[in-house]
């Protein structure tokens, strides 16, 4: 029998205020406010967890392969480390500002505290163009950037993991640098290794899952059967890739994949794990003959039962929003939803499960590796997924009981869980003074 989706009645939806944000950092920050406002955060606190409490820039001479000095800026912005040692990947990218930095620190925090991770919140950058740089120069910078961040990084005070432009290598060697200053190898130092260095099982596909199992957890909640339920994923690298496959391997029929060659439409499911042996031989998409193409705006707009924005921010928009169909929107990427979409999505009884939640599984598993390279134990990859199911279903569940206890919708649910967590905390550790 079909439920209801107990979040249609009019005062939840006046409980969603317009915005014209269309900057998924400025998005984010709207959706704070909505939810410190809801909880009644007070105006100390709310100054206190608005504020970065360190912020550090650094000079990062490199000496290039010609010969010649190059000097690039680095960052490392702790938003907070009230519950525990800051966590935030490490992004290369040559228009990176500090605004955005202290932005995605803040994230961090949100999403650390959602899901119940002992961490809070950071992120780092170094404004470069890596596309241009070699491999020498990219392990110089990495190096020097880390060395001038040692008395930021520590296992037990603040743990890099891979962004944008960063990957398992950039953290072999920020391990190793690390390790060199301190006389010892610390694994810990870092997330997102290589296995071979202390990395954890299951770390791949971990934000794959956590979209997965979230997904679940909804179509349940509103009587939704996988057998019976279709699915369009936008995006087709690591989160879209795994979330469509573990989706589809729940029974569900994935109609409608997309990546950056477009979308692909097949009514009766689209095999999956052809598709991604089809991307892995061709490096995106284009020419996937057993579907039909379509452009991305058709893609986000087909007739399914979820959606999973799985490629990057602002894909739903004021703009579109009237025109998505699904039933539930399930955010594999960071901000695919500006904020001026939330009150039509809400008006539409679409059930979004916002970023903070929906892809919390990636830092989830960063975290069991944290835990795993301490203990100097490892899990199989079962016993990973096992503790990952949990995590995920218990904050879907903290998010969604928060929500209905404020009439609002579950991403403001997921910022006023963790907005409450996080102050709560701060209350009781007090100001030192
Ligand atoms: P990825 O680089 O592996 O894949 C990105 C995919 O998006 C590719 O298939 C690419 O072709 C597609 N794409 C790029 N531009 C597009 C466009 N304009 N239209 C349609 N598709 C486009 O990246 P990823 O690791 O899968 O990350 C995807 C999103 O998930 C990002 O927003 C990322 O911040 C977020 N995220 C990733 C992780 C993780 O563990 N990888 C964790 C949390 C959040």
């Amino acid at each position: 029998m079909k439920k209801e989706n107990p979040f249609l009645t009019p005062t939840y939806i006046e409980a969603t205020p317009i915005t014209d944000k269309e900057n998924p950092l400025e998005s984010m920050m709207h959706r704070f406010d909505v939810a410190a406002e809801l909880i009644g955060l007070d105006e100390g606190l709310y100054n206190y967890l608005k504020t970065p409490i360190k912020q550090v820039i650094v000079s990062v001479p490199v000496v290039m392969d010609d010969g010649h000095l190059e000097v690039f800026e680095g960052y490392r912005v702790i938003h907070n480390d009230i519950i525990g040692p800051s966590k935030g990947g490490i992004r290369y990218a040559p228009d990176v500002t500090i605004d955005e930095v202290r932005a995605l620190a803040a994230w961090m925090t949100w999403k650390c505290a959602v899901a119940n991770i002992p961490f809070g919140g950071a992120k780092g950058a170094v404004k470069c163009n890596p596309q241009k740089m070699s491999k020498g120069e990219l392990e110089r910078l990495t190096r020097r950037y880390t060395a001038n961040m040692l008395d930021v990084f520590g296992p037990d005070r603040d743990i890099p993991a891979p962004d944008m432009n960063t990957n398992e290598q950039t953290m072999a060697w920020m391990m190793d640098t690390y390790s060199m200053h301190m006389k010892r190898t610390e694994r810990a130092v870092v997330t997102g290794k290589p296995l071979i260095l202390g990395g954890s099982a299951g770390r791949r596909e971990a934000t794959g899952r956590g979209v997965m199992l979230v997904t679940m957890t909804a179509m349940e909640k509103i009587g939704l059967k996988p057998k019976q339920s279709s699915v369009v994923v936008q995006g087709f690298g690591n989160v879209g890739s795994v979330s469509a496959h573990l989706l589809q391997q729940q029974g569900c029929t994935v109609i409608g994949i997309g990546d950056v060659s477009g979308g692909y439409y097949n009514k009766n499911g689209i095999d999956v794990d052809d598709a991604i042996a089809y991307c892995a031989k061709h490096t995106t998409l284009e020419g996937y003959k057993k579907a039909e193409k379509i452009s991305m705006a058709e893609l986000l707009e087909l007739e399914c039962d979820v959606l999973v924005p799985a490629a990057k921010e602002d894909q739903i928009t004021a703009k579109n929003a009237r025109k998505i169909k699904a039933k539930i929107i399930s955010e594999g990427a960071n901000g695919p939803t500006a904020a001026n979409a939330d009150k039509i999505l809400v008006e539409k009884g679409i059930l979004v499960i916002p970023d903070i939640l929906a892809n919390a599984g990636g830092v989830a598993v960063s975290y069991f590796e944290w835990v795993q390279d301490r203990m100097g134990y490892f899990w199989t990859l079962e016993e990973v997924n096992k503790k990952l199911g949990e995590m995920m279903v218990d904050a879907f569940n903290n998010v969604y009981d928060t929500a209905k206890k404020h009439n609002t919708t579950l991403r403001i649910g997921a910022y006023a869980f963790s907005i409450d967590k996080v102050a709560k905390a701060l209350i009781v550790r007090g100001i030192y003074a």
